[in-house]
């Protein structure tokens, strides 16, 4: 019953303390150089190159131990979920356990396409897609990270990422974080580099679960050697993509942070600690793979008016996210992804039109913004 109590203690550390060691510098989805340079104090940050529009890409260096654990975030620039999640993590092992960095050196690049950051988008300034260049590596932000890959010479590999409102886990459960241990080849091998990721994602997974039980999916494992990822596996590095998820409400993905800052420190001790080697890989595949039943929100029972004909469908709405350069925020802009018998979907918000008399026209361009005043009417009755 001790050894019981015990265990509850030391496995809510990382949760309980949360909010004394969040870095809270850092908030929101507009996440840039500028932002992490206001953590200057706190960190050594050192240049690696610079971005294909002059701006510097930033490293840090944590530790001194004989785990090498490479960790990059914002290959995709806006992508900014985990990059908070992980300055929480350095903050958590400095307040808590700072004798984990005389057994590992963490080597990060906080933001690996810093121009995408700043303009919030995916590719880099010569809308290249960095996710897909780790074979060319035609652009100055891919090859300061093979160059660094190659001096570090890592032990594992952390590629950070956030994925879309789209994803699922078994029907309609919001996948909060989805996690990858990429293919080293066509066949989809288990290379020992490979098993060695699952093993790590699998021994978090079991954490993770007493926390967000039913919201962890896995991405699929199709092998392309343009992948950053796929290129180090198949170098016989073992890499892990993890990726920030959405649930709720949670649109600047704060909850989200807390949740992915728990799995890279669990991440973390499980290599330095050799936790993973105990687990057997094959409980990887027991992580359900993602599906895309969400979208943000979700209308049943809409009248509408398509090809003059009366029908009763429902409606999936997405936000597109666009960036207000003046304010340095995010703006969600509703817009109509898809209608018709989507009964297997569901939304992060859900509403029932069935109270709803109005006919919509689906050819009007002014549709949308009809629709959402009906929105913002019965989400507040909901
Ligand atoms: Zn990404």
């Amino acid at each position: 019953m001790l050894t019981l109590f015990i265990i509850i203690i030391i496995v809510n550390l990382e949760l309980d303390k949360y909010q004394d060691y969040k870095e809270k510098i850092l908030f929101g989805r507009y996440i840039t150089n500028e932002s992490i340079s206001k953590l200057k104090k706190s960190y050594n940050f050192s240049i690696i190159g610079e971005s294909s529009n002059n701006l510097p890409i930033f490293s840090l260096k944590r530790g001194s131990g004989s785990v090498k654990i490479l960790i990059w975030s914002q290959m995709h620039g806006n992508e900014s979920t985990s990059t908070k999640a992980l300055f929480d993590c350095l903050s958590f092992f400095d307040k808590y356990e700072r004798d984990i960095f005389s057994k590992v050196t963490l080597f990060v690049v906080p933001i690996l396409n810093p121009d995408g950051a700043l303009n919030y988008t995916r590719e880099n300034i010569n809308n290249v897609d960095l996710n897909r260049d780790a074979q060319s590596l035609s652009q100055l932000e891919s090859y300061s990270l093979r160059h660094e890959y190659n001096q570090f010479n890592p032990d594992f590999c952390f590629n950070l990422h956030d994925q879309r409102t789209i994803y699922s886990v078994k029907g309609t459960k919001p996948s909060v974080l989805s996690f990858l241990s990429p293919s080293a080849d066509i066949e989809k091998s288990e290379t020992n580099s490979r098993k060695d990721s699952m093993r790590v994602i699998a021994s978090i997974n079991k954490k993770l679960s007493l926390i967000i039980p039913g919201n962890i999916s896995r991405y699929k494992d199709d092998f392309n050697i343009n992948c950053v990822g796929d290129t180090f596996q198949s170098l016989n590095t073992p890499t892990i993509l993890f990726e920030s998820g959405h649930i709720g409400q949670d649109y600047e993905r704060e909850k989200t942070r807390e949740y992915m800052c728990y799995a890279l420190i669990q991440s973390i001790k499980s290599i330095v600690f050799k936790e993973f080697v105990k687990v057997n890989f094959k409980d990887y595949y027991l992580i359900p793979e993602n599906t895309q039943h969400l979208c943000d929100i979700f209308l049943k029972n809409v009248n509408v008016i398509i090809d003059n004909k009366r029908s009763k469908i429902c409606i999936n709405i997405m936000f597109s996210e666009v960036l207000d350069i003046e304010k340095k925020e995010i703006k969600l802009e509703p817009y109509i992804d898809k209608y018709g018998d989507y009964s297997n979907m569901s939304g992060h918000l859900t509403l029932d039109f069935n109270t709803v008399k109005k006919c919509f026209d689906l050819s009007s361009s002014l549709v949308i913004n009809e629709l959402m005043v009906y929105v913002n009417e019965l989400r507040i009755i909901q």
